[in-house]
């Protein structure tokens, strides 16, 4: 294990910043380390319970109890910085969830489902009414018809819908390829799955308002027999990044070359800003039978704590990701899918305002940052700005976010947590504008605080 992750000891923990541990090859396939698991047996008090010290002290060389799997991935960083957050008081730019209220109509729409006592069990794949809202939608949005008895499946989150995706399609051997830097979910995700992944390099922009890019050959590369899907996150977290039509074209004429499934996560479709448009990959001639789109309620409906995401797939692979799904979790809330038919219902003129709105959040914290002396990547979509920290002179990411949290304020996410190799990643920063104002201008007053390494300054 390397030094760069953040324990929840509230101390910097030991362990990889990437989330994901193992040797790369140089073809940048994922494969594991000889590190052993170091088991943690169930030593017994005099009172039979196991005391921790105990636990914690004693390591047997006799039976592995723990999965190969867990050694392979860490806790998630983002998830962490929150905990750290609140042990320093800080203001959480870290975790992507809006410190603001959701829409009171579907707060209503849930509340008046508990009253009418929607409070047992939906169907398993989702409660009909919401599963027609998603179908319809998909049909407004992109042109896409569905099914909505034969290709939605209502999950626990677009979080449950990517592992209930994963598990249903990978095979031991299988590889998934990636885009990296990447939402920290993906590897662990493929690593549970069997799969392994398979990163290929988004590129930042040079110049100010540049968008990121990858290479075609590049990701030509890291297509072959074995490859059976890729991940597709558009709009992008944590680049901002959205995908272009060419962009997406090219992956689907890989997709079919090669005869792999797009699995496409877009949680933040409705986030966009400079005319940007989000394009659903199942909208592209002859993706809509390899495609599975995975979406929620969280980001469009403000509501990450409800965990009501979805997907949408063919019908065989449906079937597949139903019975991952079913034994999983069973479902979703049911009374809160309820209230998902009626965020779903919400008109148009919503979607716009809320693009509007994380708009001028956007455009809040980026002149802060800037200001402040981060070199700011102009997201496109999504709600985070990826930032490059080279000009505070600190040795990596883990240095600074741990500087950042303890002595200015301001909790943000290090970089190396969306690469593989964490070095990639040393000298990013990534912040989340998912606020309030008065939380971006008390965060923007914290980061006037910041200072290159080794110049004086103090919290306030
Ligand atoms: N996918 C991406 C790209 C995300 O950024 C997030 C949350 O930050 C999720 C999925 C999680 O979504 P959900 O709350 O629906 O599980």
């Amino acid at each position: 294990m390397s030094d760069r992750a953040i324990g929840s000891s509230g101390h910097l923990p030991i362990n990889s910043g990437h989330g994901i541990h193992g040797r790369m090859s140089s073809d940048g396939v994922l494969t594991s380390t000889d590190d052993p698991i170091t088991d943690v047996p169930m030593a017994r008090s005099p009172d039979g319970y196991a005391s921790l010290s105990a636990m914690t002290d004693v390591v047997t060389q006799q039976k592995q109890f723990l999965s190969d799997k867990v050694a392979h991935f860490t806790e998630s960083v983002i998830r962490e910085m929150t905990r750290q957050a609140m042990l320093h008081g800080a203001i959480n730019l870290a975790q992507g969830f809006p410190d603001f209220s959701a829409p009171s109509e579907i707060k209503i729409a849930a509340q008046e489902a508990i009253g009418a006592d929607v409070n047992q069990y939906a169907i398993t794949w989702g409660a009909k009414s919401l599963r027609g809202a998603i179908a319809r939608q998909m049909q407004a949005w992109q042109g896409v018809a569905v099914d909505p008895e034969k290709q939605v499946t209502v999950c626990c989150g677009s979080t449950e819908a990517m592992i209930s995706t994963l598990l249903a399609v990978c095979n031991a051997g299988d590889e998934v390829v990636i885009f990296e830097p990447y939402y920290e979910n993906y590897g662990p995700d493929s690593i549970l799955s069997g799969a392994k992944p398979r990163f290929v390099k988004l590129r930042p922009p040079h110049e100010p308002n540049g968008e990121w890019t990858f290479d075609e050959r590049e990701l030509r590369a890291a297509f072959h027999k074995h490859t059976k899907a890729i991940i597709v996150n558009t709009p992008n977290n944590p680049t901002g990044k959205v995908f272009t039509r060419a962009e997406l074209e090219l992956i689907r004429d890989l997709c079919v070359e090669f005869d792999v499934l797009a699995i496409t996560d877009e949680i933040y479709e409705h986030i966009l800003y400079d005319g940007t448009k989000h394009i659903s990959m199942a909208s592209l001639p002859g993706m809509q039978e390899r495609t599975i789109t995975i979406n929620g309620m969280s980001k469009t409906y403000s509501v990450t704590g409800w965990r009501v995401g979805w997907t949408v797939a063919p019908p065989r692979i449906t079937d597949a990701i139903r019975k991952v799904h079913d034994f999983l979790t069973v479902g979703a809330p049911a009374p809160l899918q309820e209230a998902g038919v009626s965020a779903l219902s919400l008109p148009e003129s919503y979607y716009a305002k809320l693009a509007e709105g994380y708009r001028k959040r956007r455009d809040r914290l980026v002149p802060a940052l800037e200001a402040a002396g981060f070199r700011c990547f102009l997201p496109r979509g999504a709600y985070y700005v990826m930032t490059d920290i080279s000009a505070f002179g600190y040795a990596d990411d883990v240095a600074f976010t741990k500087y950042l949290v303890s002595n200015v304020g301001v909790a943000a996410v290090p970089g190396s947590s969306f690469y593989r190799d964490p070095k990639e990643g040393a000298q990013q920063v990534r912040f989340a504008f998912c606020k309030r104002d008065e939380t971006l201008d008390e965060a923007a007053k914290r980061l006037k605080q910041v200072h290159p390494l080794g110049v004086a300054g103090r919290r306030s």
